[in-house]
C-alpha cells in the first residue's frame, strides 16, 4: 500500500490523522492518506501568512514570480505521465483522458508566469494641485484554495498560478476522496523552489479541514470548485474572515442541435461532452435538445455511438469510459435514473450496471434517457455522471426557454450553421461559456465560470489576477509648501 504525505511549510509531514483512499475500479483500498484537522490547517496558514511577509517572497521581483511558475509549469510537463497514473489510480479517470489533460495543465502556470511582471497601477489625474495620485496593486494575503476530486491538477492551476503571479501565498485543501496526484503535485512545487510556506497543500475533510481553513481569520482570499450545497457552508464561514470568494460550482448544461446543424460533428461532439470523464464533469452536456425535423435521426446517431462505447480499467488505453469515483455518485444516479423513468422518462439506452465489470467498482453504462413532454429530475439535477437527458423544441424561443429553464448557468453548446441564429442565441443564452459547433474547448487565457447556482467569480484569463490583488491608493503632496494651519481663515 502507498503511502502519502502532505506539505506545510516546505516541509512534508505524516499528519494528525490518517485515512485510507479507494481505488474506484476495484473498490479495494490502494493508498494511505494523512488527514490535517484543526491544529494542522491552523499551522498551515500560519506557514503562509509568514512567508507572505518574509523577505524571501516578498522581497522577489515579479519576474523572479514568474520564472518560478515557468519552472514549475516544466516539472509539471515532465512528470505528466506519473501524476496522470495517479489520478486515475485514485479517481478512476481513464487514463487517456488524464495524461492529455494533466500536460496541458503546465499551460496554465506558464501563462500566468508569462502575467507576473505585467501587473502595473495607474497615475490617476485628481482635482487637487501638488498632488500625486498612484493606483498600487499589492497581493490580497493568503489564499486558501479548495477543490473537488475531479480534474484537481486543473482547477487547483486556476487559483495558484495566478495567485502566485500575483505575489500571494497558498494553502491548498485537496478533497479527500482522492487527494493523491495533489500530494504528489506537492514535491514538484519543493523542487521548483518556492520558499517555505509559499505553497502549502493539505488533505482533510471538509466540514473540520475546509470549515478551519476557509474561516480562518488569516485567509484573505478563498477560491473554492465544488457543489452548490458545500459552497453554502463556505458562504457562511467567510462571514467570519470576510474573505473575498470565488466559487465554481456545478452545472446542467444544455447542447441546442437545430435543423441545418452538420449532425455527424454534433454526435461526435454531445458524446465527448456527457461521456468523456463518465461524466464527472462539471461542463458536462448533460442535457440535449435536438430540433424536431432532426430528433430522430440525431438521437439514432448518438445512440449508435454510446452503444460503442468501450468500457473497461482506467489503466487502460483501450478504455473509453471507466468507473464513477465513488458508490455514493453512482448510488445517486441510479436513484434519478429511477426517479425520471417514474415521471415518464424513456429509456433509450443504458441504465444499468455493467454486469461483465469488477462488481467492487463503480461503472455505470452510458445512459440515454428520452425526456420529452416529462419533467423527470434527470432534467434538473446535476448527476455528475454519464446520463444524457433528451429533450425536443420547435424553434429558437423554445430552446432559449428549456435552456435556461435551470438554475445552473455553466456551459451551453449550440450547432447550427446559420450566423444570424448563431449571433441571437449566443445573447439569450444564461451560461458563462457558450460552444458554437464544438464543445469543451478550454485555453488560460480565457474566463471560466457561470451564473446563478454555477457561482460567482471567472477564473482563467488575464482579468483573473485581479482576484488576488488589492488596490492601494497613494497621495503624495509634492509641494515644499508647509500645509497651512487648518484653524486659520485665508
Ligand atoms: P463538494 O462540494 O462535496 O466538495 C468540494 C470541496 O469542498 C472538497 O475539497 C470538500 O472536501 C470541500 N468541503 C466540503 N465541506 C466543506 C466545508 N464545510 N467547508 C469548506 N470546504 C468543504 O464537491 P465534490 O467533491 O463532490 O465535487 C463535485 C462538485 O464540484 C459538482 O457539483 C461539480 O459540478 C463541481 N465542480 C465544479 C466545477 C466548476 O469549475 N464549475 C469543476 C469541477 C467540479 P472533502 O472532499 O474533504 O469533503
Amino acid at each position: 500500500m502507498k503511502t502519502f504525505h502532505y506539505y506545510i511549510d516546505g516541509r512534508f509531514e505524516d499528519g494528525e490523522a490518517r485515512f485510507d483512499s479507494v481505488d474506484p475500479s476495484t473498490g479495494e483500498v490502494w493508498a494511505n492518506m494523512p488527514e490535517a484537522r484543526t491544529a494542522d490547517t491552523d499551522r498551515a496558514v500560519k506557514a503562509a501568512d509568514r512567508a507572505l511577509n518574509d523577505a524571501a517572497w516578498r522581497g522577489l521581483t515579479a519576474a523572479a514570480r514568474g520564472k518560478l511558475l515557468y519552472r514549475l509549469g516544466d516539472l509539471i510537463e515532465q512528470n505528466a505521465s506519473d501524476l496522470a497514473d495517479l489520478e486515475t489510480q485514485d479517481t478512476g479517470k481513464i487514463v487517456r483522458e488524464t495524461k492529455a489533460q494533466i500536460a496541458y495543465v503546465a499551460e496554465y502556470y506558464r501563462y500566468f508566469a508569462g502575467l507576473a511582471d505585467k501587473i502595473e497601477g495607474r497615475v490617476v489625474p485628481v482635482d487637487k494641485k501638488d498632488m500625486d495620485a498612484t493606483t498600487h496593486n499589492e497581493p490580497i494575503g493568503v489564499v486558501a484554495a479548495i477543490v473537488p476530486w475531479n480534474s484537481q491538477l486543473f482547477l487547483s492551476a486556476v487559483k495558484i498560478a495566478p495567485a502566485i503571479a500575483a505575489g500571494c501565498t497558498v494553502v491548498l485543501k485537496a478533497s479527500e476522496e482522492a487527494p493523491a496526484p495533489l500530494l504528489a503535485f506537492a514535491k514538484l512545487v519543493h523542487e521548483a523552489g518556492f520558499p517555505p510556506g509559499v505553497i502549502n497543500i493539505i488533505t482533510g475533510f471538509g466540514a473540520e479541514c475546509g470549515r478551519v481553513l476557509t474561516s480562518h481569520p488569516l485567509v484573505a482570499r478563498v477560491a473554492f470548485t465544488g457543489g452548490p450545497e458545500t459552497a453554502r457552508h463556505v458562504v457562511r464561514n467567510t462571514a467570519d474572515n470576510f474573505a473575498h470568494l470565488t466559487l465554481e460550482l456545478g452545472g446542467k448544461s444544455p447542447v441546442m442541435v437545430f435543423d441545418d446543424a452538420d449532425l455527424d460533428s454534433a454526435a461526435n461532439a454531445i458524446i465527448a461532452s456527457i461521456f468523456a470523464a463518465t461524466g464527472q464533469s462539471c461542463v458536462a452536456g448533460s442535457r440535449l435538445l435536438i430540433q424536431r425535423g432532426v430528433y430522430d435521426d440525431l438521437l439514432a446517431r448518438i445512440v449508435e455511438k454510446a452503444k460503442r462505447i468501450r468500457i473497461g480499467v482506467p489503466s487502460d488505453f483501450a478504455t473509453e469510459m471507466g468507473p464513477l469515483a465513488t458508490r455514493q455518485q453512482r448510488d445517486k444516479i441510479e436513484r434519478v435514473v429511477a426517479e425520471s423513468l417514474e415521471a415518464g422518462a424513456t429509456l433509450i439506452t443504458g441504465g444499468a450496471v455493467p454486469q461483465d465489470m469488477p462488481q467492487k467498482g463503480n461503472y455505470y453504462l452510458p445512459t440515454i434517457l428520452d425526456c420529452r413532454n416529462t419533467s423527470a429530475s434527470a432534467l434538473t439535477e446535476e448527476l455528475f455522471g454519464p446520463v444524457l437527458a433528451v429533450s425536443v423544441f420547435d424553434d429558437e424561443d423554445d430552446a432559449v426557454a428549456q435552456a435556461n429553464s435551470t438554475r445552473f448557468g455553466l456551459a451551453s453548446g449550440l450547432f447550427t450553421r446559420d450566423i444570424g441564429r448563431t449571433s441571437r442565441m449566443v445573447k439569450r443564452i444564461r451560461a458563462g461559456i457558450v460552444w458554437v459547433n464544438t464543445y469543451r474547448v478550454i485555453a488560460p487565457s480565457m474566463p471560466f465560470g457561470g451564473y446563478g447556482d454555477t457561482g460567482y467569480g471567472r477564473e482563467g484569463g488575464v482579468a483573473s489576477i485581479y482576484d488576488y490583488l488589492r488596490t492601494k491608493s497613494v497621495w503624495i503632496y509634492t509641494s515644499d509648501e508647509p500645509i497651512g494651519d487648518p484653524f486659520v481663515m485665508r
